[in-house]
């Protein structure tokens, strides 16, 4: 991919929340935006590199804008794309569609029940609404 073509495209970045069902969900829910709603405008960046500070994760995330999906408000994800200067266009909190769906039951950590795959559904719909948002404004065309 050349640095142009690079550019076009948003960094949806998830936390890694290993061993949590909200970690899981916002993998999958990263999954779905990159191949399924949003592809070719979108790629994904592993968080473990940005902790690392890898100079080449660290320049595409200061190059294209950013989208993080935490699960929980501890916001691993967004936390560190800001302390590696980021730029984050928005921030979307797996626990925050929890809210809206009391009683759920959403699966384990390992595997995602209905509910689950509806939850990570809305979040990735969240994520893709906002890549039609930044294309549109032209912030990335
Ligand atoms: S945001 Fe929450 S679920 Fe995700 S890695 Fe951090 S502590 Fe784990």
């Amino acid at each position: 991919m050349t640095n142009h073509a690079k550019e076009k495209t948003v960094l949806v970045i998830p936390c890694s929340g290993i061993g949590k069902v909200h970690g899981l969900i916002s993998r999958e829910a990263t999954y779905q935006v990159t191949d399924e709603l949003a592809p070719g405008r979108t790629d994904t960046l592993c968080l473990g590199l940005l902790v690392r500070r890898d100079d080449e994760a660290v320049a595409a995330i200061k190059r294209q804008y950013c989208i993080t999906i935490d699960g929980c408000p501890k916001a691993c994800a967004e936390k560190n794309v800001q302390m590696a200067g980021g730029r984050i266009a928005s921030s979307v909190q797996v626990a925050a569609a929890f809210k809206r769906h009391h009683g759920a039951r959403p699966g384990t950590a390992t595997d995602l029940s209905k509910d689950g795959w509806m939850i990570t559904r809305e979040v990735a719909e969240a994520v893709a609404g906002e890549v039609e948002r930044l294309h549109d404004g032209k912030e990335v065309s």
